[in-house]
Protein backbone atom coordinates (compact mmCIF):
# COMPACT_ATOMS: atom_id res chain seq x y z
CA UNK A 1 0.00 0.00 0.00
CA UNK A 2 3.00 2.59 0.72
CA UNK A 3 4.25 2.25 -2.84
CA UNK A 4 0.89 3.94 -3.87
CA UNK A 5 1.99 7.20 -2.40
CA UNK A 6 5.14 7.90 -4.35
CA UNK A 7 4.05 11.68 -5.07
CA UNK A 8 5.41 14.28 -3.11
CA UNK A 9 2.88 15.69 -1.05
CA UNK A 10 0.83 15.21 2.24
CA UNK A 11 -2.03 11.98 2.17
CA UNK A 12 -5.06 11.34 3.86
CA UNK A 13 -6.70 8.27 4.88
CA UNK A 14 -9.55 7.21 6.96
CA UNK A 15 -8.79 3.86 8.08
CA UNK A 16 -11.76 3.51 10.24
CA UNK A 17 -15.40 5.61 10.98
CA UNK A 18 -16.13 6.26 8.02
CA UNK A 19 -18.74 4.72 5.95
CA UNK A 20 -21.98 3.63 5.38
CA UNK A 21 -22.76 2.39 8.38
CA UNK A 22 -19.82 1.96 10.81
CA UNK A 23 -19.57 5.55 12.13
CA UNK A 24 -17.11 4.44 14.65
CA UNK A 25 -13.64 2.82 15.27
CA UNK A 26 -11.92 6.36 14.09
CA UNK A 27 -8.18 6.30 12.60
CA UNK A 28 -6.90 8.59 10.55
CA UNK A 29 -3.11 8.64 8.88
CA UNK A 30 -1.70 11.02 7.53
CA UNK A 31 1.75 10.82 5.58
CA UNK A 32 3.71 13.33 4.16
CA UNK A 33 6.31 12.03 1.11
CA UNK A 34 9.32 14.36 -0.15
CA UNK A 35 11.79 13.74 -1.88
CA UNK A 36 15.77 14.18 -0.59
CA UNK A 37 18.63 13.46 -2.88
CA UNK A 38 16.24 11.67 -4.84
CA UNK A 39 15.16 9.12 -2.50
CA UNK A 40 11.52 9.31 -1.32
CA UNK A 41 10.70 9.71 2.32
CA UNK A 42 7.11 9.30 3.79
CA UNK A 43 6.64 10.55 7.59
CA UNK A 44 3.02 9.39 9.16
CA UNK A 45 1.46 10.07 11.80
CA UNK A 46 -2.08 8.59 13.11
CA UNK A 47 -4.82 10.25 14.83
CA UNK A 48 -7.13 8.20 17.17
CA UNK A 49 -7.02 4.67 17.64
CA UNK A 50 -10.65 3.61 18.55
CA UNK A 51 -13.22 0.47 18.99
CA UNK A 52 -15.42 -0.10 16.43
CA UNK A 53 -18.84 0.33 18.53
CA UNK A 54 -21.26 -2.64 16.89
CA UNK A 55 -19.01 -5.40 16.09
CA UNK A 56 -21.69 -8.14 16.77
CA UNK A 57 -22.40 -7.18 13.42
CA UNK A 58 -19.55 -8.04 11.83
CA UNK A 59 -20.75 -11.89 12.73
CA UNK A 60 -17.48 -13.32 14.07
CA UNK A 61 -18.33 -15.60 16.89
CA UNK A 62 -17.70 -14.72 20.37
CA UNK A 63 -16.07 -11.36 19.53
CA UNK A 64 -14.99 -9.05 21.71
CA UNK A 65 -14.45 -5.97 19.88
CA UNK A 66 -13.15 -4.70 16.60
CA UNK A 67 -10.70 -2.47 15.48
CA UNK A 68 -9.31 -0.30 12.30
CA UNK A 69 -6.76 -2.91 10.55
CA UNK A 70 -3.22 -0.93 10.95
CA UNK A 71 -1.52 -3.67 10.74
CA UNK A 72 0.59 -2.36 7.76
CA UNK A 73 2.09 0.36 9.82
CA UNK A 74 3.09 -1.44 12.68
CA UNK A 75 4.29 -5.34 11.92
CA UNK A 76 7.25 -3.82 10.76
CA UNK A 77 9.42 -0.78 11.88
CA UNK A 78 10.22 0.58 8.04
CA UNK A 79 6.47 1.98 8.28
CA UNK A 80 5.97 2.35 11.72
CA UNK A 81 4.41 6.54 12.17
CA UNK A 82 6.60 9.15 13.98
CA UNK A 83 3.11 9.31 16.74
CA UNK A 84 0.05 8.33 17.57
CA UNK A 85 -1.98 11.63 18.11
CA UNK A 86 -5.23 11.42 20.18
CA UNK A 87 -8.35 13.81 20.01
CA UNK A 88 -9.57 13.10 23.53
CA UNK A 89 -10.80 10.01 25.70
CA UNK A 90 -13.94 8.22 23.91
CA UNK A 91 -14.30 4.59 23.65
CA UNK A 92 -14.70 5.33 19.25
CA UNK A 93 -11.22 7.38 19.41
CA UNK A 94 -9.05 5.67 22.10
CA UNK A 95 -10.08 1.91 22.95
CA UNK A 96 -8.49 0.44 20.32
CA UNK A 97 -4.80 0.80 21.71
CA UNK A 98 -5.50 -1.99 24.28
CA UNK A 99 -6.41 -4.05 21.88
CA UNK A 100 -3.32 -4.22 19.73
CA UNK A 101 -1.14 -4.27 22.78
CA UNK A 102 -3.23 -6.81 24.14
CA UNK A 103 -2.00 -8.82 21.06
CA UNK A 104 1.37 -7.98 21.25
CA UNK A 105 1.30 -4.96 19.13
CA UNK A 106 4.40 -2.31 19.48
CA UNK A 107 2.88 1.13 18.82
CA UNK A 108 4.52 4.14 17.90
CA UNK A 109 4.63 7.39 20.44
CA UNK A 110 1.45 8.40 21.73
CA UNK A 111 0.29 12.21 21.83
CA UNK A 112 -2.23 13.36 24.59
CA UNK A 113 -4.07 15.59 26.56
CA UNK A 114 -3.71 14.97 30.42
CA UNK A 115 -7.06 13.43 30.81
CA UNK A 116 -6.97 11.07 27.93
CA UNK A 117 -3.89 9.60 29.57
CA UNK A 118 -5.56 9.44 32.98
CA UNK A 119 -8.55 7.21 31.05
CA UNK A 120 -5.97 4.85 29.04
CA UNK A 121 -3.88 4.19 32.67
CA UNK A 122 -7.28 3.06 33.65
CA UNK A 123 -7.75 0.99 30.37
CA UNK A 124 -4.04 -0.62 30.42
CA UNK A 125 -4.56 -1.50 34.17
CA UNK A 126 -8.17 -2.76 33.18
CA UNK A 127 -6.76 -5.17 30.41
CA UNK A 128 -3.24 -5.74 32.36
CA UNK A 129 -0.70 -5.06 30.00
CA UNK A 130 2.67 -4.71 31.62
CA UNK A 131 4.09 -1.73 31.88
CA UNK A 132 7.11 -2.25 29.66
CA UNK A 133 4.76 -2.89 26.59
CA UNK A 134 3.35 0.70 26.99
CA UNK A 135 4.16 2.76 24.35
CA UNK A 136 6.26 6.32 25.01
CA UNK A 137 3.34 8.91 25.92
CA UNK A 138 3.98 12.77 25.46
CA UNK A 139 1.30 14.84 27.55
CA UNK A 140 0.14 17.74 25.28
CA UNK A 141 -1.53 20.91 25.77
CA UNK A 142 -3.76 23.64 23.99
CA UNK A 143 -1.44 25.97 21.91
CA UNK A 144 1.76 23.14 22.28
CA UNK A 145 3.31 22.55 18.66
CA UNK A 146 4.92 19.41 17.96
CA UNK A 147 7.56 19.72 15.44
CA UNK A 148 8.50 16.33 13.87
CA UNK A 149 10.60 15.71 10.76
CA UNK A 150 8.83 16.96 7.87
CA UNK A 151 5.40 17.70 9.29
CA UNK A 152 4.15 20.15 12.13
CA UNK A 153 1.57 19.39 14.05
CA UNK A 154 -0.24 22.40 17.10
CA UNK A 155 -2.68 21.70 19.20
CA UNK A 156 -6.31 23.58 18.89
CA UNK A 157 -9.07 23.43 22.04
CA UNK A 158 -11.79 21.25 20.56
CA UNK A 159 -15.86 22.03 22.69
CA UNK A 160 -16.64 18.36 23.29
CA UNK A 161 -17.96 16.41 26.48
CA UNK A 162 -14.76 15.68 27.87
CA UNK A 163 -11.44 17.43 29.24
CA UNK A 164 -8.45 18.16 27.27
CA UNK A 165 -10.58 17.09 23.92
CA UNK A 166 -8.16 18.49 20.90
CA UNK A 167 -8.44 19.49 16.85
CA UNK A 168 -5.10 19.29 15.52
CA UNK A 169 -3.60 21.92 12.85
CA UNK A 170 -1.00 20.04 10.15
CA UNK A 171 1.17 21.21 8.38
CA UNK A 172 3.93 19.81 6.37
CA UNK A 173 4.74 23.55 4.70
CA UNK A 174 2.77 22.97 1.73
CA UNK A 175 -0.42 22.29 2.74
CA UNK A 176 -2.44 22.85 5.65
CA UNK A 177 -5.21 20.68 7.26
CA UNK A 178 -7.51 21.45 10.51
CA UNK A 179 -8.26 18.07 11.89
CA UNK A 180 -11.15 19.16 14.27
CA UNK A 181 -11.72 15.95 15.90
CA UNK A 182 -15.08 15.79 17.80
CA UNK A 183 -16.46 19.07 18.67
CA UNK A 184 -18.65 21.91 18.38
CA UNK A 185 -18.21 25.76 18.29
CA UNK A 186 -19.95 26.40 22.04
CA UNK A 187 -18.25 28.71 24.01
CA UNK A 188 -19.59 28.12 26.99
CA UNK A 189 -17.98 24.70 28.04
CA UNK A 190 -17.17 24.68 32.01
CA UNK A 191 -13.83 24.12 33.43
CA UNK A 192 -12.17 23.27 29.84
CA UNK A 193 -11.40 25.38 27.11
CA UNK A 194 -13.85 26.08 23.82
CA UNK A 195 -12.94 25.76 20.20
CA UNK A 196 -11.14 28.53 19.49
CA UNK A 197 -12.77 30.73 16.82
CA UNK A 198 -10.12 33.15 17.35
CA UNK A 199 -7.19 31.15 16.40
CA UNK A 200 -9.36 29.58 13.37
CA UNK A 201 -9.92 33.19 11.83
CA UNK A 202 -6.33 33.91 12.70
CA UNK A 203 -5.21 30.64 10.23
CA UNK A 204 -7.83 31.06 7.74
CA UNK A 205 -5.54 31.91 4.80
CA UNK A 206 -3.53 29.46 5.61
CA UNK A 207 -6.04 26.12 6.15
CA UNK A 208 -6.69 24.18 2.53
CA UNK A 209 -8.50 21.36 4.18
CA UNK A 210 -10.76 20.33 7.14
CA UNK A 211 -10.99 17.84 8.43
CA UNK A 212 -14.58 17.72 10.29
CA UNK A 213 -16.48 15.92 12.70
CA UNK A 214 -19.98 15.80 10.92
CA UNK A 215 -21.79 13.77 13.25
CA UNK A 216 -24.40 16.37 13.87
CA UNK A 217 -24.95 17.93 10.97
CA UNK A 218 -28.52 16.35 10.33
CA UNK A 219 -29.38 18.91 12.70
CA UNK A 220 -30.08 22.67 11.50
CA UNK A 221 -28.82 26.14 13.53
CA UNK A 222 -25.61 26.05 16.17
CA UNK A 223 -25.24 22.87 18.46
CA UNK A 224 -26.95 22.79 21.81
CA UNK A 225 -24.53 25.03 24.43
CA UNK A 226 -23.80 23.57 27.67
CA UNK A 227 -25.05 26.97 29.13
CA UNK A 228 -28.75 25.91 27.96
CA UNK A 229 -28.48 22.24 29.35
CA UNK A 230 -27.63 24.06 33.16
CA UNK A 231 -30.65 26.78 32.71
CA UNK A 232 -33.18 24.02 31.32
CA UNK A 233 -31.61 21.61 34.32
CA UNK A 234 -31.96 24.35 37.01
CA UNK A 235 -35.57 25.55 35.18
CA UNK A 236 -37.10 22.33 35.67
CA UNK A 237 -36.08 21.52 39.56
CA UNK A 238 -37.19 25.29 40.14
CA UNK A 239 -40.45 24.53 38.69
CA UNK A 240 -41.15 21.10 40.46
CA UNK A 241 -41.29 22.21 43.50
CA UNK A 242 -39.51 18.44 44.46
CA UNK A 243 -37.30 18.10 47.67
CA UNK A 244 -35.62 15.00 45.68
CA UNK A 245 -34.41 15.19 42.07
CA UNK A 246 -33.14 12.00 40.50
CA UNK A 247 -30.85 12.76 37.32
CA UNK A 248 -28.84 10.26 35.86
CA UNK A 249 -25.88 10.73 33.51
CA UNK A 250 -24.30 9.39 30.96
CA UNK A 251 -20.83 7.93 32.76
CA UNK A 252 -18.15 8.68 30.00
CA UNK A 253 -19.47 12.41 29.83
CA UNK A 254 -17.78 14.89 32.44
CA UNK A 255 -19.71 17.89 31.48
CA UNK A 256 -23.25 16.09 32.91
CA UNK A 257 -21.92 15.56 36.16
CA UNK A 258 -20.45 19.06 36.09
CA UNK A 259 -23.86 20.43 34.88
CA UNK A 260 -26.06 18.64 37.36
CA UNK A 261 -23.86 19.30 39.94
CA UNK A 262 -24.09 22.98 39.79
CA UNK A 263 -28.05 23.17 38.96
CA UNK A 264 -28.04 21.48 42.47
CA UNK A 265 -26.58 24.21 43.61
CA UNK A 266 -27.96 27.14 41.80
CA UNK A 267 -30.92 25.57 43.75
CA UNK A 268 -29.36 25.06 47.18
CA UNK A 269 -29.88 21.21 47.04
CA UNK A 270 -27.73 18.69 48.43
CA UNK A 271 -26.13 16.42 45.69
CA UNK A 272 -25.55 12.34 46.55
CA UNK A 273 -23.35 10.60 43.93
CA UNK A 274 -24.95 7.17 43.30
CA UNK A 275 -24.14 5.22 40.46
CA UNK A 276 -22.13 2.06 39.21
CA UNK A 277 -18.74 1.55 39.00
CA UNK A 278 -18.77 2.88 35.81
CA UNK A 279 -19.58 5.75 36.99
CA UNK A 280 -17.66 5.85 40.38
CA UNK A 281 -14.31 4.84 37.85
CA UNK A 282 -15.22 8.37 35.87
CA UNK A 283 -16.24 10.52 38.81
CA UNK A 284 -12.65 9.68 40.51
CA UNK A 285 -10.85 10.83 37.43
CA UNK A 286 -12.92 14.21 37.29
CA UNK A 287 -12.02 14.86 40.81
CA UNK A 288 -8.55 13.52 40.52
CA UNK A 289 -7.96 16.15 37.32
CA UNK A 290 -8.52 18.53 39.44
CA UNK A 291 -12.30 19.36 40.30
CA UNK A 292 -13.53 19.95 43.82
CA UNK A 293 -17.07 19.44 44.45
CA UNK A 294 -16.57 20.41 48.13
CA UNK A 295 -15.06 23.48 47.32
CA UNK A 296 -17.70 24.59 44.71
CA UNK A 297 -20.29 23.37 47.47
CA UNK A 298 -18.30 25.49 49.82
CA UNK A 299 -20.87 25.90 53.06
CA UNK A 300 -23.84 26.00 50.94
CA UNK A 301 -24.76 22.32 50.18
CA UNK A 302 -23.59 19.11 51.38
CA UNK A 303 -22.04 16.53 49.18
CA UNK A 304 -22.06 12.62 49.68
CA UNK A 305 -20.26 9.96 48.01
CA UNK A 306 -22.02 6.97 50.47
CA UNK A 307 -26.02 6.03 50.39
CA UNK A 308 -26.47 4.60 53.65
CA UNK A 309 -29.27 5.39 55.87
CA UNK A 310 -26.74 7.71 58.35
CA UNK A 311 -26.01 10.02 54.94
CA UNK A 312 -28.86 10.61 53.59
CA UNK A 313 -30.29 11.46 56.86
CA UNK A 314 -28.21 14.67 56.56
CA UNK A 315 -29.63 15.60 53.40
CA UNK A 316 -32.38 17.14 55.23
CA UNK A 317 -34.51 15.48 52.60
CA UNK A 318 -33.50 17.71 50.02
CA UNK A 319 -31.20 16.73 47.51
CA UNK A 320 -30.23 15.81 43.77
CA UNK A 321 -29.01 12.19 42.94
CA UNK A 322 -26.42 12.28 40.48
CA UNK A 323 -25.13 9.36 38.70
CA UNK A 324 -25.83 6.30 36.37
CA UNK A 325 -28.41 4.20 37.55
CA UNK A 326 -31.40 2.53 36.74
CA UNK A 327 -33.26 1.68 40.08
CA UNK A 328 -34.03 4.04 43.25
CA UNK A 329 -32.62 3.19 46.48
CA UNK A 330 -35.23 2.63 48.70
CA UNK A 331 -33.06 4.97 51.35
CA UNK A 332 -33.60 7.83 48.97
CA UNK A 333 -37.56 7.26 50.35
CA UNK A 334 -38.76 8.80 46.96
CA UNK A 335 -42.20 8.78 46.08
CA UNK A 336 -44.79 10.76 43.69
CA UNK A 337 -45.37 13.72 46.23
CA UNK A 338 -42.16 14.36 47.03
CA UNK A 339 -40.07 13.77 43.49
CA UNK A 340 -39.01 14.20 40.57
CA UNK A 341 -36.78 12.34 37.40
CA UNK A 342 -34.89 14.05 34.68
CA UNK A 343 -33.37 11.95 31.99
CA UNK A 344 -30.49 13.32 30.54
CA UNK A 345 -29.98 10.05 27.91
CA UNK A 346 -31.95 8.40 25.41
CA UNK A 347 -31.80 4.87 25.35
CA UNK A 348 -29.88 4.64 28.75
CA UNK A 349 -32.00 4.86 31.59
CA UNK A 350 -35.07 2.72 30.63
CA UNK A 351 -35.12 1.08 33.25
CA UNK A 352 -34.99 4.00 35.76
CA UNK A 353 -38.20 5.13 33.72
CA UNK A 354 -39.97 1.78 34.47
CA UNK A 355 -39.22 2.27 38.48
CA UNK A 356 -40.13 5.97 38.00
CA UNK A 357 -43.69 5.13 36.62
CA UNK A 358 -44.11 1.92 39.06
CA UNK A 359 -43.60 4.76 42.24
CA UNK A 360 -46.20 7.36 39.80
CA UNK A 361 -43.53 9.47 39.93
CA UNK A 362 -42.95 12.43 37.44
CA UNK A 363 -40.18 12.88 35.20
CA UNK A 364 -39.12 14.63 32.00
CA UNK A 365 -36.99 13.33 29.34
CA UNK A 366 -34.85 14.08 26.37
CA UNK A 367 -38.00 13.71 24.38
CA UNK A 368 -40.07 16.49 26.21
CA UNK A 369 -36.59 19.13 26.70
CA UNK A 370 -34.07 17.95 23.30
CA UNK A 371 -30.86 20.56 25.61
CA UNK A 372 -30.92 18.03 28.28
CA UNK A 373 -28.60 15.55 26.62
CA UNK A 374 -25.33 17.31 26.74
CA UNK A 375 -24.60 17.94 22.67
CA UNK A 376 -20.76 16.89 21.98
CA UNK A 377 -20.84 17.48 18.06
CA UNK A 378 -21.57 20.89 15.96
CA UNK A 379 -24.77 20.93 13.76
CA UNK A 380 -24.75 22.06 9.89
CA UNK A 381 -24.88 25.69 11.58
CA UNK A 382 -21.51 25.51 13.39
CA UNK A 383 -19.87 24.32 10.10
CA UNK A 384 -21.51 26.78 8.25
CA UNK A 385 -20.04 29.41 10.68
CA UNK A 386 -16.24 27.88 10.65
CA UNK A 387 -16.86 28.40 6.55
CA UNK A 388 -17.91 31.42 7.10
CA UNK A 389 -14.82 32.82 9.20
CA UNK A 390 -12.53 31.77 5.56
CA UNK A 391 -12.29 34.42 2.36
CA UNK A 392 -10.42 31.37 0.51
CA UNK A 393 -13.23 28.71 0.96
CA UNK A 394 -11.39 25.56 2.56
CA UNK A 395 -12.34 21.94 1.27
CA UNK A 396 -14.21 20.14 4.00
CA UNK A 397 -13.86 16.48 4.12
CA UNK A 398 -16.52 14.87 5.97
CA UNK A 399 -15.92 12.15 8.83
CA UNK A 400 -18.01 10.38 11.65
CA UNK A 401 -21.00 10.23 10.05
CA UNK A 402 -22.48 7.82 7.43
CA UNK A 403 -21.85 7.81 3.52
CA UNK A 404 -25.47 8.85 2.71
CA UNK A 405 -25.15 11.80 4.90
CA UNK A 406 -22.26 13.37 3.27
CA UNK A 407 -24.06 12.32 -0.24
CA UNK A 408 -27.34 14.00 0.64
CA UNK A 409 -26.01 17.60 2.46
CA UNK A 410 -24.48 18.38 -1.10
CA UNK A 411 -26.95 20.81 -2.18
CA UNK A 412 -27.43 22.33 0.94
CA UNK A 413 -23.90 22.41 1.52
CA UNK A 414 -23.11 23.92 -1.87
CA UNK A 415 -25.86 26.67 -1.63
CA UNK A 416 -24.00 27.80 1.48
CA UNK A 417 -20.93 28.37 -0.07
CA UNK A 418 -19.23 25.08 1.35
CA UNK A 419 -16.64 23.31 -0.33
CA UNK A 420 -17.47 19.84 0.17
CA UNK A 421 -15.11 16.80 -0.90
CA UNK A 422 -15.96 15.90 -4.59
CA UNK A 423 -15.89 12.00 -4.13
CA UNK A 424 -17.21 11.18 -0.33
CA UNK A 425 -14.94 9.21 1.37
CA UNK A 426 -15.07 5.78 2.09
CA UNK A 427 -12.88 3.98 4.98
CA UNK A 428 -9.62 2.84 3.43
CA UNK A 429 -9.50 5.04 0.62
CA UNK A 430 -6.34 7.44 0.40
CA UNK A 431 -6.38 11.03 -0.80
CA UNK A 432 -3.21 12.82 -2.10
CA UNK A 433 -4.52 16.30 -0.40
CA UNK A 434 -3.05 19.28 -3.20
CA UNK A 435 -3.14 22.35 -2.75
CA UNK A 436 -6.28 23.11 -4.58
CA UNK A 437 -7.47 19.70 -5.62
CA UNK A 438 -7.80 16.35 -4.22
CA UNK A 439 -6.58 13.17 -5.77
CA UNK A 440 -8.20 9.31 -4.70
CA UNK A 441 -4.54 7.40 -5.03
CA UNK A 442 -6.51 4.11 -3.86
CA UNK A 443 -9.73 2.54 -3.17
CA UNK A 444 -9.16 -0.68 -1.38
CA UNK A 445 -12.15 -2.49 0.20
CA UNK A 446 -12.62 -1.00 3.78
CA UNK A 447 -11.71 -4.04 6.75
CA UNK A 448 -11.83 -4.20 10.50
CA UNK A 449 -9.77 -6.56 12.59
CA UNK A 450 -12.17 -8.70 15.13
CA UNK A 451 -10.89 -9.02 18.76
CA UNK A 452 -11.31 -12.74 19.92
CA UNK A 453 -10.57 -13.22 23.48
CA UNK A 454 -9.85 -17.52 24.29
CA UNK A 455 -9.02 -16.59 28.04
CA UNK A 456 -8.43 -13.41 29.59
CA UNK A 457 -4.40 -13.55 28.54
CA UNK A 458 -4.68 -15.18 25.16
CA UNK A 459 -6.08 -12.69 22.41
CA UNK A 460 -6.54 -13.24 19.04
CA UNK A 461 -7.49 -10.67 15.91
CA UNK A 462 -9.03 -11.65 12.26
CA UNK A 463 -9.86 -9.72 9.83
CA UNK A 464 -13.40 -8.93 8.88
CA UNK A 465 -14.20 -7.05 5.22
CA UNK A 466 -16.54 -4.28 5.92
CA UNK A 467 -19.88 -5.22 4.34
CA UNK A 468 -22.17 -2.28 3.42
CA UNK A 469 -25.08 -3.80 5.57
CA UNK A 470 -23.13 -4.56 8.56
CA UNK A 471 -23.74 -2.35 11.57
CA UNK A 472 -27.62 -2.11 10.04
CA UNK A 473 -29.19 -2.38 13.40
CA UNK A 474 -26.81 0.22 15.11
CA UNK A 475 -27.93 2.62 12.54
CA UNK A 476 -31.78 2.37 12.36
CA UNK A 477 -31.42 3.85 15.94
CA UNK A 478 -29.38 6.76 15.94
CA UNK A 479 -29.84 8.35 11.87
CA UNK A 480 -32.12 7.01 9.37
CA UNK A 481 -31.45 7.67 5.39
CA UNK A 482 -35.12 9.31 4.80
CA UNK A 483 -35.02 11.07 7.75
CA UNK A 484 -32.06 12.64 7.18
CA UNK A 485 -32.64 13.59 3.45
CA UNK A 486 -36.07 15.27 4.50
CA UNK A 487 -34.68 17.53 6.86
CA UNK A 488 -31.38 18.89 4.60
CA UNK A 489 -34.08 19.63 2.19
CA UNK A 490 -36.41 21.51 4.46
CA UNK A 491 -33.00 23.51 5.36
CA UNK A 492 -32.24 24.21 2.27
CA UNK A 493 -36.06 25.47 1.67
CA UNK A 494 -35.84 27.50 4.54
CA UNK A 495 -32.60 29.09 3.33
CA UNK A 496 -34.12 30.02 -0.11
CA UNK A 497 -36.93 31.45 1.37
CA UNK A 498 -34.91 33.97 3.32
CA UNK A 499 -32.53 34.83 0.71
ZN1 LIG B 1 -16.31 11.89 21.35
Amino acid sequence: MEKLLKDTGLYWQPLGGNNIDQISGHSYRYTNVCKSSGKIERETILIDLGKFDNHQALGIKNSAAAVPDIRIFIENTKNMPKALFLTHSHPDHLNGIVHYLKNGYKLPPLYAGKYTFMILYDLLNEFKIPRKNWPKMHTIAVGDVIKLNTMEIEVMPASHTCFDSFGFIIRNGKVTVYHTGDMKLDQSTCFRKPTNLKRISALANEIDYVVADFYGIDSDGMAVREVDTYKRLVKIIKKSRKRKVFIPVYPTHPEMYLMAFMAALKCKKNVIFYGNTDFFTYLKMIIEYGISFEQMAGDRIKVSYAHNTEDIAEMDNNFVVIGTYNDINPVFGANYRNSIGIITAATFFNPLKGQLNLHNIKFVTVEDFPELQGYGHGFFGDYEKINSLFVKKPMFIPTHCPVFMIDDVRELAEFVGMRLIPSTPKNNQIYLLKKRVVKLVSSLPAKWMVVIYNTEDNAYMTEVFQKPTSGQGFLKRTVSRRRCMRKFKAYLQLRKKLK
